[in-house]
């Protein structure tokens, strides 16, 4: 299933459009069954099950972090993170620069934008991201990347069409406004149920977990 899967959907996504492979949850067996696919880019959100895979996957593996990370947690996640996409606060970022400086590292991220409608999601408002990237010294081992954003979990397309036209219209404002950043290029909108809502958006990176690896166990790993 997974291969067919992930082939399913490879075979649609325009070239440049970078798959996350969202594995989190499912066992190191299914991993190295999309890893034998080709599949070499993968995205987990919790620290230690993150840690516990990287070490376990081959090298060449591209890890990505997509959910909360807490400050004390950094260890377990920089390392070995090509791309933290979910930088959701200024706390966490000071945090980062912090670890990066020590380690002598430069920590790619994604800053992670609300754009859903709920009130709980983490992330900066629009005009955070535009105040936070317009002054970037106190940053000097962190590389801006990009944006990430999850729409708002609904059924209604439109919705979930309004909050990616939101986010696409930040990126593309941030890119006019801070050409200086010059790695600032990835958009990392869809997951399984809206990627073809964010691929029409602008998407340079999907992150899909259930669409390739069915559902997660609730009991946690497998
Ligand atoms: C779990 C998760 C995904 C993947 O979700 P699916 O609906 O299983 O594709 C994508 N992005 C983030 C931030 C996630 O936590």
């Amino acid at each position: 299933m997974i291969a067919s899967n992930l082939e399913k959907i490879l075979s649609e996504l325009p070239q440049g459009v970078r798959l996350v492979a969202v594995s989190k949850f499912h066992p190191l067996s299914e991993l190295q069954e999309a890893y034998a696919m080709g599949q070499r880019c993968f995205g987990e959100n919790r620290p230690q099950e993150f840690s516990l895979k990287a070490v376990q996957m081959p090298q060449d593996v591209e890890w990505h972090f997509i959910g909360h990370l807490q400050t004390n947690k950094l260890k377990l996640v920089l390392p070995y993170a090509h791309l933290v996409e979910s930088v959701d606060s200024v706390h966490l970022l000071d945090a980062i620069q912090n670890w990066a400086y020590i380690h002598d590292r430069n920590i790619r991220i994604l800053l992670e934008v609300h754009i859903g409608a709920e009130e709980t999601k983490q992330g900066f408002r629009p005009e955070e991201v535009l105040e936070l990237l317009s002054d970037l010294s106190q940053y000097p081992n962190i590389v801006f990347c990009g944006l990430m954003g999850m729409a708002s979990h609904t059924d209604d397309k439109e919705a979930v069409a309004a909050d990616f036209a939101r986010i696409k219209s930040l990126f593309d404002h941030c890119r006019d406004s801070f050409p200086q950043l010059t790695s600032f290029r990835e958009l990392s909108i869809g997951m399984s149920d809206d990627w073809r809502i964010a691929l029409a958006h602008g998407s340079t990176e999907v992150r899909i977990g259930t669409a390739i690896f069915g559902p997660r166990s609730v009991a946690g790993m497998k």
